[in-house]
Formats: structure tokens, sequence, C-alpha cells
């Protein structure tokens, strides 16, 4: 007995040496930076552009409603009346008809160009909530020190903040060492049929860049876990799509003499089956990345804990899962959205339809997903199969240790000296997926500073950004063409 407690002693105490060594040597994976040159900006002029360009009611409707390609062609007219210098100096293609493709040509062609996406399309507000809204959503005003409007924070912040970044460099005579390309997708909130047209476009002409940046991450205060400061969010991956069809066909005939089951009641069956039963969660890809940067800027005891996920893998993964955004980094998401049976209350439906949107992680397969879904139903009454919707594979996950990471890190840290930079998995969808077949290096963020109540305003009601902040972007995008395109 004594033996035995002396060995479990000496093996907890062999334990505790080596979890307190991984700790002690878990250092912070955050690269020193220089600090930024003076940027000359006029922030309050940039921002009164970026204003009116929130005016322009380039909306993405989806489903049968078209697009108001006067509202586009109008945008894109105020853009070169805006930015002249920079139309100028740079080529412009317009691609699939409402999409743009700008061209900076680089004094050495032997240089991998860059490329920088935004997109000019907005999502619509919301019928009904109009008057929610401090300032109007399309009257693109400036007030309290914010600029106000749908597409503040998604995606024209990106867009002007590009062209007022290339506008100052040509101003000031600088001549890009590479290539820079700015492509503007006009369909990206419905699934960037410009942006694939484009990505096609530099494919044929074997145009490979050595990065792309897109939107997708952000600068965020309060909002991962137990870090302090604000957190640079930088996309590394992000997640697929596809939508499942549930159909179950049954008698109808009249309600007073129900069978035991019914289409709806076997459907629903089916939809509480798949919620209970998720993919697997797993913390690996970019989710694992995101650990290895966020773990040691952590306090103690969680600092502990993340140092040693060998043994705490288990305890993470729950506590990250707890919430839905948490969940979403872990594993594939199940979400119903659709539902439909009967035309009367008192008549059985002969039918019953319902549709379940799956995110997919990196590692996952749309394949993989139809396959969970029919062995978790298990129900030969229920037809499953795949939504004719929109459908993407989730995308490679670019790689931390690339020089082109680097390169990113250090500009961020350059304009945001007290933030920390960490790897991220995007788990919505953006433009840049269109484009992962032309280099390995894609990451989505943006220098937009973002706090707790922020994110519902994307897509939501009272979109804004702080003039400070949209300043902060314009310098981003300043610094990185200087530090990646280099030349004079
Ligand atoms: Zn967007």
């Amino acid at each position: 007995m004594r033996t035995a407690l002396f060995a479990l002693g000496g093996a907890a105490a062999a334990l505790a040496v080596v979890l307190l060594a991984n700790t002690a040597t878990y250092h912070s994976r955050q690269i020193p930076a220089e600090p930024a040159p003076a940027i000359a900006l006029d922030t309050a002029a940039a921002a009164e552009r970026l204003a009116r360009a929130l005016r322009f009611r380039t909306i993405s409707f989806g489903g049968a409603s078209g697009v108001d390609t006067a509202s586009f062609h109008d945008f894109q007219l105020y853009l070169q009346r805006t930015f002249p210098r920079l139309h100028a100096a740079l080529t412009r293609e317009r691609v699939g008809g409402l999409s743009l493709l700008y061209r900076w040509a680089g004094s050495d062609t032997t240089l991998a160009p860059i490329l920088l996406l935004a997109h000019q399309d907005v999502v619509p507000v919301e019928p009904g909530t109009e008057a929610r809204w401090t300032e109007p959503p399309f009257g693109g005003s400036i007030s309290d020190g914010y600029v106000w409007g749908r597409g503040a924070l998604d995606d024209k912040d990106n867009l002007l903040g590009m062209l007022e970044a290339v506008e100052a460099l040509v101003g000031q005579n600088f001549r890009p060492q590479r290539s820079v390309y700015l492509a503007f997708g006009a369909d990206e909130e419905v699934g960037g049929t410009g942006a694939k047209a484009i990505a096609a476009l530099l494919a044929s002409r074997s145009i490979h860049p050595a990065f792309i940046v897109d939107e997708g991450g952000a600068i965020m205060r309060g909002l991962v876990g137990r870090v302090r400061g604000p957190v640079a969010l930088v996309g590394i991956a992000e997640k697929g799509y596809i939508s499942v069809e549930l159909t179950v066909h049954a008698p109808g005939g009249h309600s007073s003499m129900p069978p035991a089951e019914t289409a709806v009641g076997i459907l629903s069956a089916a939809i509480q089956r798949l919620e209970r039963h998720p993919m697997p969660a797993a913390i690996r890809g970019a989710t694992a990345q995101m650990l290895d940067y966020v773990g040691p800027e952590l306090a103690f005891p969680e600092r502990l804990a993340v140092a040693n996920r060998w043994l705490f893998g288990g305890l993470i993964a729950g506590r990250l899962g707890a919430t839905p955004e948490g969940n979403a980094m872990l594993r594939t998401t199940t979400a119903p959205t659709m539902l439909q049976a009967g035309v009367k209350d008192n008549v059985l439906p002969s039918s019953a339809r319902g549709v379940v949107n799956f995110r997919i992680l990196p590692g996952d397969t749309p394949e993989l997903v139809l396959a969970h879904v029919r062995a978790t139903i298990r129900d030969p009454r229920v037809d499953v199969r795949r939504y004719e919707s929109f459908l993407s594979q989730p995308s490679p996950v670019s790689d931390v240790g690339s020089p082109n990471f680097r390169l990113l890190e250090r500009t961020i840290r350059q304009v945001a000296p007290e933030a920390i930079v960490v790897p991220w998995l995007v788990v919505g969808g953006t433009d840049a997926r269109h484009y992962t077949a032309l280099t390995p290096d894609v990451y989505r963020f943006s220098a937009a500073r973002m706090g707790p109540g922020d994110l519902e305003r994307v897509h939501g009601t009272n979109e804004r950004l702080a003039v400070a902040s949209y300043g902060q972007v314009v310098r981003f995008y300043v610094l990185l063409l200087r530090n990646a395109a280099g030349g004079s």
C-alpha cells in the first residue's frame, strides 16, 4: 500500500514538473515591430469620403430580386471622381458585369504581385427596422465621432480604405516594386460570382499573388477569452458551406384519424437527432493555432491549461464549445433553417420538408456531412439530399510560418502596437474562398476596431465605424503596401 502511494505521489510530482515546465517555456508568439513611420493623413476628409460612399444603394438582395445596376455604376463613377490620381496611375477593368479589377504595375515584374480584396455590395436593411437606426442607413452621415450607414463595417470601409491608401501613395510618387491588384466583387453577400470570375481571370493569366488580404478578422476588444488588451484576429482559414434537404412523404388525409407517425412527426424527429448528434468537435487547424498564440498571453491557471493541451484538451474544448461562437470554431455546425409542410389545420400533409445548413470545419468535407446526416437519421422514410443552393469546400489553412504572415503580423503591430496578433478561423464566408487556388497565403483581416456591441451591427441595425478607427484602416493599408510592395 505504502509503495503504491509513494509511486502515485512520485507520478503526481513528475506530472506537476512537466506541467509547470511546459508553462514556463510557453513564450509569447508576438514579434517585436519597429514603430510605424509618420503617415500624413487627413482622417476627417477620408471619413467624409467614406460617408458619401455609403449613400449608394449597392445592395445584394439575393433570390429573385434583381440588382440595381445603376447604383453600382453611380458608385463606381463616384470612386473615379474621388480618387483621380489612382485612376490615372492604375488600370481598371470590369469583370463579370459589375466587379472591378485594378492593377498597379510594379517596377520588378519578376516579383509575385499582392492582391487586396473588398466588396462593393452590402446587405439590405431588414424591412421594418429602418426606424431603429440612429442615423438613416443610406444617409452617409458622420456624428458622435462615427461614420454611420450600411457598409461602414462590411465592407466599404476596406474598399475605400484601400483606395485612400493607394491615392495617397501615388500622390507621394511611390512606385511599387511588386505589382498590386485590387479586386472588388459586386455580389459577395450572395455567393460571390464576381470574385469567382476575377479569380478565374487571374488564373488564366497565370497570376499567382504572393499573398491575398480580404475582410474577415478585425481588431477586437473584449471578445477573446480573458485576454485583456485588443486582439488582432487574422483569418487563416474559413469554413465551408452545404445545406441538406430532408423530405418525408406520407399518406395525407383527414386530421381526425391520424396515424401514430405523421410526415411532420417523422421529419421533426430526424431534425432533433441531427441537433443532438452534431459532428465531432476537435481542436485542430486554425483553432489550434489560435490557442498557440492566445495561450502565452493568458494569466496563470488558464495559461497552464493551454500550455498542456495534451492533458487539458478536453477541458478546453468543453469550455470553448459552451458558447455558440466557440462551438463554431471547433466543429462543423448544424443549423435547421427552413421548414415546410401543410396547407390547412385539419389536413394531414402528404409531405414535409426541412433544410439544414452546415458550416464545414476545415478537415471535414460536404461528402462527410451527407454521410453523417444519413447515418444519424437512420430512417429510410426520410429522403436526404443536397439542397440546391450555394456549396463551398472549407478553405485550406494558411501557414503561420510563412514570411508573408510575418510581414502582415509586423504591419499590424506597427499600426496597433498594443494588440496581440492571433490566427483565427473565419466561421462565416468571404470572397477570399474563391481565390485560394491562386496562392497558399490567404489572410482575412481588417484593421477596423470592434468592441463587444459591434458584431451585431454587421448586417444589423446601426452599422457604424469610429472615424479614428477608419484612420487606422487607411494607415494599415498604406503600411502594408509600403512593407510588401517596397519600391520608392
Ligand atoms: Zn463582407
